[in-house]
This record gives C-alpha cells, structure tokens and sequence, in this order.
C-alpha cells in the first residue's frame, strides 16, 4: 500500500500465475476540499482503544493542538481538571468508568462545565443518540473521518477555513483483456448481471 493523506491509496494486489489482467487509465484533475488552521488548543481524546487514538492523532498532528490521552471516564475527568483542555473528545464506551458518567460529573462541575465535550460512540442506538445531544456540545460518530472531525472541531475551536486543491486521479477507463471477458461472458454472465443490479460489494 502506497498512501498520501488527501491524495490517495495504491492497493497492489500480485496474484501468481494468473494469466490476465486488467489495465486502469486515469487522468489526474483537480479536486477542492477544506483545510482549517485552528488556533492553539489543547484537546483531550478520552478513548479506551489505542488503535482508534492513534487514528485520530494521526488525523490532529498537522495542527497546533496539544494532545492528551485518557483510557477511560476517570481519568477523563482527572486529566479535565490537570490540563484544563478546551475539548475533549469522549468516547461513550469506556471500562472503569463509561463517558456519560465522565460528562456528567464534568459539566456539573463550576470549574470545568466550559469545556466543550464532542462524544464520539459506536452506539446506533438512537434514544441514547438523543440524550447524548443534551448534554454533550457535540456528536461524531464511529468510525470517525477526518473531514467529519475537523468539521466539528471548527464549530468550537478557533480557526480559519482555506479552501485547498489537491490533484486527484480519476479513472477514465478500464481496459479488460479480451480473454477474461470471454471468462466473464462464459461463466459469470448470470451472477454480473445480479451484481450489476443489487451492487452488493461482497458479490462485487
Ligand atoms: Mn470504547
């Protein structure tokens, strides 16, 4: 895997002797998005998995934000009254102590209910989804991207919005070997055409 963030993903796939292949022609054009230059804020991501921390690390380090990490609801509120950050994002679900408790001790407590607290939860369920809104200044949910991310973040931090271009490839064509469409039309014909119907990406 080839990766650059805002740009794009090569997935190379070697499959041993496979005798055909298929030939991808894309052209590169301009593609907008927004980027945001927040002011200086410290953050506090309060998230039980380190794999889902390090993503949204990951998505934060290009910005002037100073990080910190709590693993569950007690040390959210214990880390919200050591650094003081002007958000936490809170995960919902967390061992020790969940972050709906942590949410409710922190904006019932005079020195800390300033904190803006975005929850961020797997949960579908839609009567806790409501409840949440009430007490939370905002609401992201799992998995999070980065675009919905810095989106929420930009409606209580600081920042400017700059609109950006990035050069993107777009597919134009894609030449198939006349050997595997013969493959295709010979013994795929039936289920291509389902697929091409339903679009079911395990079928695909
Ligand atoms: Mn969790």
């Amino acid at each position: 895997v080839v990766s650059s963030p805002g740009i794009g993903s090569t997935f190379s796939l070697i499959m041993k002797d496979v005798a055909f292949s298929a030939e991808i022609e894309a052209e590169k054009i301009g593609q907008e998005f927004i980027d945001y230059e927040f002011v200086h804020s410290k953050i506090l991501i309060a998230e039980d998995m380190v794999s889902n921390v390090d993503v949204i690390k990951g998505f934060l380090e290009d910005y002037d934000f100073e990080i910190h990490v709590a693993v569950n609801g007690a040390e959210a509120v214990e880390k919200a009254r050591k650094y003081r950050p002007d958000l936490i994002l809170m995960d919902i679900q967390m061992p020790v102590m969940s972050g709906y408790e942590a949410v409710d001790i922190i904006k019932n407590d005079e020195e800390l209910k300033y904190i803006k607290i975005v929850a961020v939860t797997a949960s579908a369920m839609l009567e806790r989804e409501e409840k949440i809104k009430k007490v939370c200044d905002g609401y992201l949910r799992k998995p999070v991207n980065k675009g919905e991310l810095l989106r929420e973040l930009s409606l209580h931090i600081g920042n400017k919005f700059i609109i950006q271009q990035n050069a993107v490839e777009e597919i134009k064509t894609i030449k198939i070997n006349e050997n595997i469409k013969e493959i295709l039309r010979r013994e795929l014909w039936d289920e291509w055409k389902n697929i091409g119907v339903f679009m079911l990406g395990t079928d695909i």
